[in-house]
């Protein structure tokens, strides 16, 4: 098991995900959190530049490039533009990455050229009004079937990109009587009869971000987009999740580092008492704290892919939803700490909205709620314990 460096064309790909970053999307940031705004142009942008379909072999349109590759662009995406970071997220390992691991030949050939070249956006569809960390045993949304059609009838809250999607992966129960193996996966096509989106939510944080609540009434899809067979989606579902935990928990990793470059300028530009803050011991420690669980909340988010993309290689890990949500867990509390004592070090600058480090730090909440909170992740990770050991 690599314990961890990364490869000579593992840095390459990251320092150039960087520069991308920070010279073409690090501009958005500041005009798409106070407007709660999604450039159109994004999407396209970013299937030009090769970064859509990271995953997804060539001959789909994709890069065909590993799990950690794809992770490595997470984290300098979260660190130079959050709110792209996280619609990037959703699009590309929740729902193309997804739709890529489960679909058939013809689903695969009809979605991911569309998706791998940012000409539709896609999204994903688990959550619920009365169906959040109980998604699997609460969810409420149905698809019956009627001939070669489903009907799906319910909604879907808190969905990422669900306001501008083109193509959402909907998860809904097909036998009711059967708990979570009653529940199947649909690609659905948003300009379908019977599809809305009911609202576009507000948030704290991620604001450029498009979040919204999504209504299925009497909503037909044809058989053919069910992915994988019927009643077997919980195996979609739970393995989606492993892998959704593990990809931005290094998202985690890049909003801490770019808030402990912050915080380090910080301390050397502003100086009180005739010296520079960072010389005073208290601020000095945090900026050392901050460093040491950045580079820890890196060395294992690393690993923790590496593992996922051996595991896809065809050595599954039965640990590795215990490791996935540890990673998260473990990265997302040390981001919301490092913004935390970012602000801090800015003193009343880092109340001020415009700041970026304010940006960071109300974002930063978000890793310990979506893709399962900390509560459940430790849950899984007892769970797991107690079940498997060490
Ligand atoms: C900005 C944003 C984007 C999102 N994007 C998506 C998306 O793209 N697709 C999607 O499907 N979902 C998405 N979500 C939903 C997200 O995954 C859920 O919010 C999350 O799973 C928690 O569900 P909930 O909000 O209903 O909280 P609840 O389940 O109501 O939890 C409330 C509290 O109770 C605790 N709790 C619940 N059960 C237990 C338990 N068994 N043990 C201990 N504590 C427990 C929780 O930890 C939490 O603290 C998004 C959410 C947000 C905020």
């Amino acid at each position: 098991m690599a314990l961890f460096e990364l490869t000579e064309l593992q840095q390459q790909i990251r320092s150039e995900a960087e520069r991308f970053c920070r010279e073409q999307l690090g501009p958005f940031a500041s005009p798409m959190d106070d407007d709660e705004h999604w450039p159109d142009e994004i999407f396209p942008m970013l299937g030009a530049q090769g970064y859509l379909g990271a995953t997804v072999p060539e001959q789909y349109g994709g890069q065909g490039l590993g799990l950690l590759e794809a992770g490595l662009i997470c984290e300098v995406m979260n660190k130079w533009n959050p709110a792209i970071g996280l619609s990037w997220a959703a699009h590309d390992n929740l729902c193309v990455n997804n739709i890529y691991r489960n679909a058939n030949e013809d689903q695969r050939r009809r979605y991911l050229p569309g998706l791998c070249d940012g000409s539709l956006v896609g999204a994903l569809g688990l959550t619920e009004p009365g169906a959040g960390s109980d998604a699997l045993g609460s969810m409420a949304t149905t698809a019956v079937r009627d001939g070669d059609e489903y009907i799906l009838n319910g909604s879907k809250i808190f969905i990422t990109n669900g306001p501008i999607a083109d193509i959402v992966l909907v998860y809904a129960k097909t036998d009711l009587s059967a708990s979570a193996h009653g529940i199947s996966a649909f690609i659905v096509e948003t300009d379908t009869p019977g599809f809305a989106v009911a609202q576009k939510m507000i948030k704290q944080g991620y604001r450029g971000s498009q979040t919204g609540e999504l209504v299925f009434d009497d909503c037909r899809v044809a058989v053919e987009n069910r992915l994988g067979e019927e009643n077997a989606g919980v195996a979609i579902v739970m393995s989606g999740l492993d892998l959704e935990r593990a990809f931005l928990a290094l998202g985690c990793v890049g909003t801490t580092e770019r808030a402990l470059e912050l915080a380090l300028e910080h301390s050397e530009n502003r100086r009180q008492f005739d010296q520079p803050i960072g010389e005073f011991q208290a601020i000095a420690h945090k900026l050392a704290d901050m460093w040491v669980s950045l580079e820890t909340s890196r060395t294992f988010c690393y690993r923790v892919l590496d593992m996922c993309q051996r595991a896809a290689d065809g050595a599954p890990d039965p640990l590795i939803a215990r490791y996935a949500a540890a990673a998260i867990l473990y990265a997302a509390e040390a981001n919301t700490a490092a913004t935390n004592e970012a602000v801090q070090i800015h003193g009343g600058s880092g109340f001020m909205w415009e700041m970026e480090i304010n940006r960071l730090y109300r974002s930063a909440k978000l890793l310990e709620i979506g893709a399962g909170t900390s509560e459940v992740r430790r849950n899984i990770i007892a769970a797991s314990l107690r079940s498997d050991g060490l």
